[in-house]
């Protein structure tokens, strides 16, 4: 059946490469006047037929701090998804490359703008399940947007899912999920915090020097990650708050979003 999410590969042209990922190589190209960025999924890199039913769902998710899956075209083999073109690549990058010339104001924009895209999802009971610094990205305008939501439900590769895998994002996880892949929008705050480390460590890599191991370890005994030495006190408290080892003992990201408007003075 052919959905309006159904990308008619006339309307699409592909332009040069602007990455790779799990499912294979990313283009940039245009669709109907549109600059877009275009999936071209991997030979047995993802599970096509789920994919395709939540296709429908994930389209209509709609909002400026997350980037668009405009459709995607199955009549090619195997398929593409295609997405809002988003010039400055990955947020870990873009933070890494801008180390030392980030002001206070534009570190927690770019958590706010996380923030709003992710309590969007949370309206919609929308799980992210895989939320960090990597899996957003940016604007030619400086926008941070909220990327690959749900997308590790449709990876065909064991490393990456169990969370015994090598591949696994142990370190953005939380508890419950390491020790029971119960995924929820907690989970995702949990996450929400080690990315807004990220953002105010300007894209260092959390737990730098232990393995996923010793970070389950440290987890069970109460440590944490530290706070970023750029970071203010009320920004490493909500931190804290978004690593309670009770699901329930974290904020939603609506209230989050409030926390960190009230510490904007934009
Ligand atoms: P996968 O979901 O297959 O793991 P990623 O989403 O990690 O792939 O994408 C791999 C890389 O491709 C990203 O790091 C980024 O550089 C680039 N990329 C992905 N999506 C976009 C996009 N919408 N706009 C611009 N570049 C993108």
């Amino acid at each position: 059946s052919k959905g309006q999410w159904e990308v008619d590969p006339a309307d699409l042209t592909l332009g040069e490469e602007v990455g790779s990922g799990q499912f294979g190589l990313v283009l940039q190209g245009r669709w109907r006047e549109r600059r877009v960025a275009v999936k071209m999924v991997r030979e047995g890199a993802m599970s096509e037929e789920d994919f395709k039913e939540e296709a429908r769902v994930m389209t209509m998710l709609s909002h400026c701090k997350l980037v668009q899956l405009y459709g995607v075209c199955t009549q090619h083999s195997p398929m593409c998804l295609v997405f809002e073109l988003m010039e400055q690549g990955c947020l870990s990058d873009y933070l890494r490359a801008r180390r030392g010339r980030m002001s206070q104001d534009t570190l927690l924009g770019m958590c706010l703008d996380v923030s709003e895209g992710m309590a969007y999802l949370e309206s919609n009971n929308f799980i992210h399940r895989d939320l960090a610094a990597r899996n957003c990205l940016v604007s030619c305008n400086n926008v941070v947007k909220v990327s690959d939501f749900g997308m590790t439900r449709f990876v065909l590769d064991d490393q990456y899912t169990s969370s015994q895998g090598s591949k696994f994002p142990i370190k953005w996880s939380s508890p419950e999920v390491i020790k029971y892949c119960k995924f929820s929008s907690k989970s995702d705050i949990w996450s929400f915090g080690v990315c807004m480390w990220e953002v105010y460590t300007e894209g260092r890599l959390p737990y730098e020097n232990r393995s996923n191991g010793e970070v389950v370890e440290a987890l069970n005994a109460g440590l944490r990650l530290l706070k970023p030495r750029q970071a203010p006190e009320a920004v490493h408290l909500l931190m804290e708050w978004c690593w309670k080892e009770k699901p329930e003992d974290r904020p939603s990201f609506a209230l989050l979003l409030h926390e960190l408007a009230s510490l904007s003075d934009l």
